[in-house]
């Protein structure tokens, strides 16, 4: 691991706790070493730049709407009897200790599934959630095809996104997303633009930054575990997310102005 991020520079005078985007700097920083641990993709670093502005214009905060999308999310995962946490580099980066916990509480598989696959990449994710406590990491082998995807991301696991009936995604391509729907799979996306495509396929879609909705997300489920499937059927009815979505939408338009 790289101590000195830049040429020159100090992590700490790149990383100062004052700045008042310190959070923000602090994760371009790790997603900038995951690029050098070959983890992230280069296109990763840039679709994380279009995140930011999302993040920017929502305040850089979870909203109380976000937190019933959450709750749903939570729901439905409890719900599910074949839940898959699909993975990519970023979403390794940003949240790999809560996707393990995550994987652990539901007993849900953690599958890689890359836009820019190459098996190189496979091997360093799965390493580092290995490195980081999962106990199984699927993507790289028994794969089948899904031949309406399009990209790379077509090759899924016989026993994760393939058998899955609810897939989390984060930081995901629209196209991937609608063909799961299309399967007849029940897609969960955490996504900072309300407006992409994954955003409006998904069956629930938390608009809120990996690194803060993974954290509650896992609360929910700690937190509703317990209760009945009809209960946890009841939550997950009583959210629309259009409905949802539009609001997030709305927020973004109208809660900034410059004084
Ligand atoms: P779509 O294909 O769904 O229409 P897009 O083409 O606009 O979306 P992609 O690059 O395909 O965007 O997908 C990346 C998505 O991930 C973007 O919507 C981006 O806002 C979102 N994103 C980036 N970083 C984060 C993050 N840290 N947390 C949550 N969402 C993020
Ligand atoms: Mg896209």
């Amino acid at each position: 691991m790289r101590k000195i991020l830049h040429v020159g520079l100090k992590k700490e005078m790149i990383l100062d706790k004052r700045h008042p985007r310190y959070l923000s700097l602090l994760y371009r920083e790790k997603l900038i070493e995951g690029y050098f641990m070959g983890i992230v993709a280069i296109a990763g670093l840039i679709a994380h730049g279009r995140g930011e502005t999302f993040d920017y214009l929502l305040g850089e905060k979870t909203h109380e709407e976000t937190i019933e999308a959450i709750k749903a999310g939570a729901a439905l995962l409890l719900l599910a009897k074949h839940p898959v946490i699909s993975v990519n580099g970023n979403f390794a980066i940003l949240a790999g200790k809560e996707i393990i916990e995550l994987s652990k509480i539901l007993n849900a598989k953690i599958e890689v599934n890359l836009f820019y696959r190459s098996k190189k990449r496979i091997e360093k994710i799965k390493r580092y959630l290995l490195n980081l406590g999962a106990e199984e990491v699927l993507g790289d082998k028994d794969l089948v095809e899904i031949p309406t995807i399009r990209s790379e991301r077509r090759r899924v696991s016989k026993r994760g996104i393939y058998k899955a009936d609810v897939v989390l995604v984060a930081i995901e391509d629209g196209d991937r997303t609608e063909e799961l729907i299309k399967l007849g799979k029940k897609v969960i996306a955490i996504d900072l633009n309300p407006l992409s495509r994954t955003a409006r396929y998904a069956t629930i879609t938390i608009v809120d930054n990996v690194t803060r909705a993974m954290p509650i997300l896992l609360n929910y489920v700690k937190k509703l575990r317990t209760m009945k499937r009809s209960e946890l059927k009841e939550i997950v009815k009583k959210f629309n997310n259009t409905t949802y979505l539009k609001k997030m939408e709305k927020k973004i338009r109208t809660s900034f102005k410059i004084r």
